[in-house]
């Protein structure tokens, strides 16, 4: 099936519609992202401007929207070109002004001939106590009808005016199909919501404020509609994912049992929790999609190794991906002697393999001589050839969508895939991100850790800081030093970092080390090995320690500007201390006087080191937006919906879908059919794909 033809409409260039031409086609494109009809329609008013009201002149309150009929008095044209152009107007009760600023004096007269009648409309506003209205909307009294209605306000930009939307809306409104009912019947009933093409329409003709709220039916409904595209979608990748059927990797788990025994502790209960989920879909002959989520410091390294373990063990190989080449070095690092321990070869495979180097190693890696690979996003190039890959790992990534998780997969037949990430998502957002995975927490940190003190401090005080953090390090202390984000980009945060490791010279001498984005591969990984060996005290970087660094004898960390993070990010970076059972310090430097919200953002972060508390409130303080870099996976890109406001939607549109494919699964019935035309409506051609090939 391709895209039914109804829809065609909607798929045409905006340039169909009345008042959009080649000429301001590409503002429309900026403002909606889009080209096509739909993409105007799915843009929704953000208020309302009723002009109905329409009151005496004497009656008109200040500062609301009135239309009123009345006789025109007398022009009072501007002398300079600075002030305004008045005419003075009357009905029965009183007087009003009308204003226009640098208007054309011929144009005025003619829109407003002295003695005639005219209806007004604007915001009335009192005026050295009288009242005014600024460039009034003006037409004859025969025309009233088609002034005083309720205008919706639409979103703008530049060079794109209200009217210019809303007569190419009114045109698009045209071009709505009737479309087949997806919706389940009785939901819908006991919704009590209109039909698809009525609630599009009913979107775009507000009669009132109430008619804005994204919990009004009609806004509930289309947002409801995008919500179980979203969930069907999900749900047919996981459909496919599990008819393509894995393989079963049973055995008795002897390498397992070795790394275990040359481990220097024994496993929390959450990881056993997590290890055993994740045995039982490695067993079971569907593919594995789960996510581990564990709070920084979680312990998900290990639990991924002994993951990739029970592949090994029997015959397959295991590869794990790591967003970065410094964290790819420690996991290859860390893991290598557990590894040796029970005679698994592993190797590591990074963008830095050029030429011969990387030839050897995809060799290995298609004649299985390696059975662990480990590295960046460089071990699923296209020209790597696995012998056998059994299970896919990615560490920390929640970067990633949906499709890329396939074309992860489809390095091997039913290969199992194991997302790590430390990313506390709320659960609301875990169902649109991950809705198509298995989800096992580690809801419990290694023992003996001693929480992390928090200090605020004001960056005057940085001087006698750094004479404490001498003392500490002459005990033997470590210390990240990790400078403020300049700007959005990396130079400057470059150049703060090498000033900051200037100055730091001077107390610490050759103990201080500096990392940051623009250092070569190499020089990043050599620096890091002698913060990890000691050879260094202080490490100076930019944020590319954030994610996932492990050197548990640091236990001292200073963020300066810490006001400009987010509190996720600053959660993160605190996470990397506290690894060890000394006690860890964490040092906010913050400048100038904070804001109310900074003040309270900060405190969040002294009060708790709980990674879902310090999220929610991170969605409570910034509303959504870009919470922990979930946004640029895509998964939240939602047109109508929030999930914010329609969280119970969305669990309702999960169990609906779960359903729909249990009856369903071909999507083939009435319904199935009316669902596919959703699909397509909502651009999820390729999920659409999934259920063809299956
Ligand atoms: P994250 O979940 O942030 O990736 P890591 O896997 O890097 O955490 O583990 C953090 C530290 O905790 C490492 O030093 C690791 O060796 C240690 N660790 C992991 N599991 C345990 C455990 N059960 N008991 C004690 N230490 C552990
Ligand atoms: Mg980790």
């Amino acid at each position: 099936m391709s895209r039914p033809f109804e829809l065609d409409p909607l798929f045409r260039r905006l340039t169909t519609l009345p008042g959009v031409g080649e000429k301001n086609a590409a503002l429309f494109e900026r403002l909606l992202g889009g080209q096509k009809v739909l993409d105007l329609l799915w843009h929704f008013p953000i208020d309302v401007i009723d002009r109905r009201f329409s009151p005496n002149i004497n009656e008109a309150p200040n500062g609301r929207v009135a239309t009123m009929e009345v006789r025109v008095i007398k022009h009072f044209p501007n002398a300079r070109r600075s002030q305004p152009y008045r005419v003075k107007c009357s009905d029965n009760t009183g007087e009003l002004n009308l204003t226009f600023f640098r208007a054309n004096k011929g144009w005025i007269e003619k829109l407003l001939p002295e003695g005639e009648r005219r209806v007004v409309s604007g915001k009335v506003e009192y005026y050295q106590g009288n009242p005014q209205i600024v460039h009034p909307d003006v037409v004859s009294p025969e025309e009233r009808e088609s002034l005083q209605t309720v205008e919706p306000i639409y979103p703008l930009t530049a060079g794109i005016t209200n009217k210019v939307v809303r007569k190419a809306a009114i045109g698009a409104l045209g071009f709505i199909p009737k479309l087949p009912e997806w919706l389940d019947p009785s939901y819908k009933k006991q919704q009590q919501w209109i039909e698809w093409d009525e609630a599009l329409d009913a979107v775009h003709n507000p009669q009132s404020v109430g008619a804005l709220d994204p919990e009004h039916p009609i806004r509930q409904r289309l947002a409801y509609d995008e919500l179980l595209a979203n969930q069907l979608t999900l749900g047919l990748v996981r459909q496919r994912q599990k008819k393509l059927g894995g393989r079963s990797f049973e055995c008795p788990g002897l390498l397992r049992e070795k790394m275990i025994e040359a481990l220097p502790f024994s496993l929390t209960g959450a990881q056993e929790r997590a290890l055993s989920d994740i045995d039982t879909d490695m067993v079971a002959k569907a593919r594995m999609l789960r996510l581990v989520q564990g709070d920084v410091g979680s312990g998900k390294t290990v639990v991924a190794a002994l993951a990739m373990l029970r592949a090994v063990e029997c015959g397959a190989q295991a590869a794990m991906m790591a967003p970065t080449e410094i964290l790819a070095r420690q996991h290859a690092e860390s893991l290598k002697p557990l590894l040796e321990a029970c005679g698994v070869r592993s190797i590591i495979l990074t963008g830095r393999d050029k030429g011969k180097a990387r030839e050897v190693l995809l060799q290995q890696i298609a004649n299985g001589a390696a059975q662990i690979i480990i590295g960046t996003h460089a071990i699923f190039q296209d020209d790597v050839i696995y012998e056998d890959l059994g299970l896919a790992v990615i560490d920390e990534q929640h970067r990633f969508g949906v499709e890329q998780r396939l074309s992860l997969s489809s390095k091997g037949k039913g290969t199992d895939v194991l997302v790590m990430t430390a990313t506390p998502i709320p659960r609301t957002l875990t169902l649109t991100a991950y809705g198509d995975m298995d989800v096992s927490r580690l809801d419990e940190k290694p023992p003996g850790r001693k929480p992390v003190e928090t200090l605020l401090l004001p960056s005057e005080k940085l001087e006698s800081m750094v004479d404490g953090l001498q003392r500490k390090i002459s005990e033997g202390a470590r210390v990240y030093w990790v400078c403020p984000l300049v700007e959005e980009s990396e130079f400057s945060d470059m150049a703060a970092a090498e000033e900051r490791y200037d100055v730091l010279k001077q107390f610490f001498g050759d103990q201080v080390g500096l990392v940051h984005g623009r250092m070569k591969a190499e020089e990043k990984d050599a620096v890091m090995a002698q913060f990890a060996s000691g050879a260094l005290k202080v490490l100076v970087a930019t944020t590319v320690i954030e994610v996932g660094v492990n050197v548990p004898e640091a236990t001292i960390m200073v963020i300066e500007h810490a006001e400009r993070f987010g509190l996720s990010q600053l959660h993160q970076l605190r996470g990397r201390v506290g690894r060890g059972s000394d006690q860890s310090y964490c040092f906010l430097l913050y400048s100038g006087p904070l804001g109310e919200t900074a003040k309270e953002r900060l405190s969040v972060m002294r009060a708790t080191e709980d990674g879902f508390i310090i999220a929610e409130k991170d969605l409570e303080l910034r509303g959504s937006g870009d919470i922990l870099g979930v946004k640029q996976s895509g998964a939240l890109n939602f047109k109508i919906a929030n999930i914010e406001v329609h969280g119970e939607l969305l669990a309702t549109a999960r169990d609906d879908v779960k359903l729909i494919l249990d009856r369903d699964p071909e999507l083939s019935s009435e319904r199935g059919l009316a669902l596919k035309t959703l699909l397509y409506l909502f651009e999820r051609d390729q999920a659409i794909q999934y259920l063809r090939s299956g």
